[in-house]
């Protein structure tokens, strides 16, 4: 009998990964492993949710089961792997089970990164990472709801998803502050002139901003979370949530003995150090790069699939844009590579901006760039100017 190709992981990465291992072989054995529901979602739908009037429930876009004939794999759902035995061949599951692979995939995702706080109420801090946390979080907001009194909610992390839930959150009428230690919003994605805009956008349609502070402690009382920042100041609200950043699940990769930096280390065939496990998608590294975007895990499941079905394939990406969900002030990004040598150069009118980094070496050329509003419409143009 052939040994399976075991997937761990049903998120995007896992999925599309299975998917397009069908188009390319009908018959390999597929198991996948998920420690949650197994359900099929998008992701990137959690943070606009609120606005498309959306419960966790209605976000399942297919059942695990309805995956599972699709596939025609095996899903073994709210199921954790706990740990990895290379020489075996061989997963760990919780409850003493086992299951053996030919080809093992680690599709494992991320951890939100974890703020500490000092105070009691430091475990009512939310974030919003997968479905299960979607279902909490939209509870908290019932409640809050429920109690009819104020609706401040504290977000914190100025970056892409912390501006797309404050965006969100005013859809449905409660009040986001957002706060950064950085001193502007997607610092790290686009020049200043273009943060400015999304921040004033923002605040017109009811956000309010706090920079270059981070909170330090989170305590309950009757009326609501007092927060500490680290500038000394304070403000009350009736809900945290945490969107400071992502943590590659790295563990039982480590613990099995597989390279691991910041994600799992492969190389461009997302092969691991064992040549019988690759990584993808959240939880992976992949040529010193770990790019948590739907992009790339689709350019990276292509590769692996062929690569998979004897095709050994190298991924290679092109200009790979990112929507900002903020319908207050639409955005576009593709950030330039961290540490590239260059400069912003910015065009802003009333209806738009347009923002090119370049190195100068040629003037067709673009390491990346940022649009918003009507400039938008350029995303397409601009990202055939981007050197890959
Ligand atoms: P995940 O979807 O997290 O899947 C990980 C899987 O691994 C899960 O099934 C989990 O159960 C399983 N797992 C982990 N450990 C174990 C274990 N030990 N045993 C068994 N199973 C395990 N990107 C964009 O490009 N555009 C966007 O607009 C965008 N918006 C986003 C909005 C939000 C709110 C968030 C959080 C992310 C957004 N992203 C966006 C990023 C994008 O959604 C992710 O890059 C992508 O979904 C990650 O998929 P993944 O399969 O790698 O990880």
């Amino acid at each position: 009998m052939v040994s399976p190709i075991v997937i761990i992981g049903t998120g995007l990465a896992g999925y599309s990964l299975a998917k397009e291992l069908r188009k390319l072989d009908a018959t390999i054995p597929i198991v996948m492993i998920s420690r949650d529901a197994g359900d099929f979602y998008s992701k990137p739908m959690l943070s606009n949710a609120l606005r498309a009037k959306k419960s966790a429930a209605a976000l399942v876009l297919k059942s695990s089961a309805a995956m599972e004939e699709e596939l025609r794999a095996r899903i073994l759902t709210h199921t954790e792997v706990v740990e990895i035995d290379l020489q075996a061949r061989c997963l760990h599951l919780e409850g003493g089970m086992k299951q053996s692979y030919g080809t093992l995939v680690l599709a494992m995702g991320a951890d939100p990164t974890r703020p500490v706080l000092e105070g009691n109420g430091g475990d009512s801090v939310l974030s919003v990472n997968d479905l299960d946390d979607f279902s909490l979080f939209e509870k908290s907001l019932a409640e809050l709801d429920a109690r009819g009194t104020s609706r401040d909610v504290l977000i914190l992390g100025a970056g892409l998803i912390g501006c797309e839930f404050a965006n969100d959150l005013l859809a449905r009428g409660f009040h986001p502050t957002v706060v950064d230690v950085a001193d502007r919003v997607l610092e790290r994605l686009m020049p200043p002139q273009a943060s400015r805009r999304l921040q004033t956008r923002l605040e017109h349609a009811g956000a309010a901003f706090r920079f270059k502070a981070a909170a330090v402690s989170v305590n309950r009382s009757a009326a609501g979370l007092a927060v500490g920042f680290s500038d000394g100041s304070s403000m009350r609200c009736d809900l945290i949530m945490s969107a400071i950043g992502l943590k590659p699940r790295i563990g039982l990769a480590a613990q099995a003995g597989l390279e691991v930096h910041r994600g799992i280390v492969t190389d461009g065939k997302l092969m691991t150090s064992d040549p019988r496990v690759f990584a993808m998608g959240d939880c992976a590294e992949v040529g010193r790069s770990v790019l948590p975007f739907v992009m790339p895990i689709m350019f990276q499941c292509r590769a692996l699939a062929a690569t998979l079905t004897g095709t050994p394939t190298v991924v290679k990406y092109p200009a790979m844009p990112v929507t900002v969900k903020t319908p207050a002030c639409p955005t576009v990004v593709c950030p330039p590579p961290s540490g590239a040598e260059g400069a912003w150069q910015v065009l802003e009118t009333e209806d738009g901006l347009e923002a090119l980094f370049s190195d100068g070496a040629s003037p067709d050329r673009a390491l990346g760039f940022a649009l918003q509003e009507n400039s938008v419409s350029k995303r397409q143009r601009m990202a055939g100017r981007v050197a890959t």
